[in-house]
């Protein structure tokens, strides 16, 4: 029986994750739950689960999770130290680590320092925290499991040896396979006008909101070549977007005999939940099988720069190194909760991250209080950005 912990039980990996776990009750056990502020849905969760722990965001979330629980046997706590407590606790093995954006490092960071299966969703953790993320996995003998499906895909399509002799596999390429988004083929002039309704809107995909603005500036897609960077000790010039609109083919290694291995499947996250899950083995996701025959056609193209400047921005963090992908991801976080809010038009999110890498130096990142504090200095400097041009 495996112990687990999700980390953002309420969101939309949060919800595929318990699904699978739902078809093996003689497999899995929920130890932990959190959410944030949708309370509601936990209590849900909690009755339907029965964890030992559920943590919230605030003494009044807490209060009112209590509430609804009952007489149910559940501890409920609040806050970082909660999650990272239930991230590393002893009774727990795996951590799915799924909260969006820079919140979700602390607690993903306690579960490998704890030597846990981590089964990583949040990119952000590992775009703001790369090598000390890598080490403290390394250090601490954790294992560590990609959940995105590019960087599943990438993982499932390497040779097993290939964490202990990364050389030997003849690796020529990564190739990372995006969708394009929902403004693939739009207009560019009427990119201003884009409402966070129509952002949200994913051709392939359903997802939280956040991940869905990123993946329409394609900002996703540089997160997650930063990601396959640390996840797979690819430079820069080596890891290649190729736009992909069916998401069939969800990423491929090129290696240098010529060969291209591939993973396809249906978009659901289902199928990377699972098999991370199940690792080394298999296990049944409740995803259809792929019916190749049914799919028209599938292609590939070039991602256009200029059309998603975002994606340029990434790969400039990426070269630049040091707390630079963390400056990039914080001005992009608040960038994207701008938008949400309607305080600034679609075209904002890429000048507003624009002008934070431009005026704002970077600096080595030698330990997490440098990648906090980069952090937070760069989400001073994107609020103040975002006040000049808001509509409100
Ligand atoms: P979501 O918005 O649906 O859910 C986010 C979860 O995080 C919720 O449970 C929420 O309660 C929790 N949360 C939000 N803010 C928090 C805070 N400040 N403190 C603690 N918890 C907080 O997001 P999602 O789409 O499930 O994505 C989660 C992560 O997985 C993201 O990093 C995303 O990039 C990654 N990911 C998602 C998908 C997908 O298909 N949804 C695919 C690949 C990677
Ligand atoms: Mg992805």
């Amino acid at each position: 029986m495996q112990r687990i912990t999700i980390l953002g039980a309420t969101g939309s990996i949060g919800v595929s994750t318990l699904d699978v776990l739902a078809r093996h009750p003689d497999k899995y056990e929920v130890y932990a739950l959190s959410a944030h502020s949708r309370v509601a849905e936990l209590a849900a969760q909690c009755r339907q689960y029965r964890p030992a722990r559920a943590v919230v965001g605030t003494p009044e979330a807490a209060a009112e999770l209590a509430r609804l629980l009952g007489d149910l046997a559940v501890d409920v706590a609040w806050g970082e130290a909660a999650l990272c407590e239930i991230a590393s606790a002893p009774e727990t093995d795996a951590v799915m680590a799924a909260i969006v954006g820079a919140a979700g490092l602390a607690p993903t960071l306690a579960a490998a320092r704890a030597g846990k299966k981590v089964l990583l969703a949040n990119k952000e953790a590992l775009v703001m925290s790369g090598q000390l993320f890598m080490d403290a996995v390394r250090e601490h003998k954790a294992t560590l499991l990609p959940i995105d499906s590019e960087h599943n895909a990438i993982f499932q399509s390497l040779p097993g040896s290939y964490a202990r002799e990364p050389d030997a596999a003849g690796v020529a390429k990564i190739l990372l396979t995006a969708s394009g988004g929902p403004f693939l083929n739009r207009a560019v002039e009427t990119l201003e006008a884009v409402t966070p309704e129509e952002a949200c809107k994913h051709p392939n995909w359903s997802m939280g909101r956040k991940i869905s603005v990123d993946s329409a500036t394609m900002m996703n897609k540089g997160l997650e070549v930063i990601e396959a960077h640390w996840l797979f000790g690819a430079p820069a010039d080596r890891i290649e977007v190729v736009i992909h609109p069916q998401s069939v083919i969800h990423s491929m290694v090129s290696y240098v005999d010529g060969s291209v291995l591939a993973q396809l499947g249906n978009p659901d996250m289902r199928t990377p939940i699972a098999h991370a899950l199940a690792f080394p083995e298999r296990i049944d996701s409740g995803v259809a099988q792929l019916d190749l025959t049914a799919l028209a056609a599938l292609q590939f193209h070039r991602p256009d720069f200029a059309r998603f400047p975002c994606l340029a921005l990434a790969f400039d963090a990426l070269r630049a190194g040091g707390t630079a992908p963390a400056l990039l991801n914080a001005a992009n976080e608040v960038a994207v909760e701008s938008f949400l809010a309607r305080r600034i038009g679609f075209r904002d999110i890429d000048r507003v991250v624009r002008r934070v890498m431009d005026e704002n130096a970077h600096g080595a990142a030698h330990d997490i209080e440098a990648v906090m504090g980069q952090d937070e200095r760069a989400r001073a400097a994107a609020q103040q950005i975002v006040a000049a041009i808001a509509r409100h």
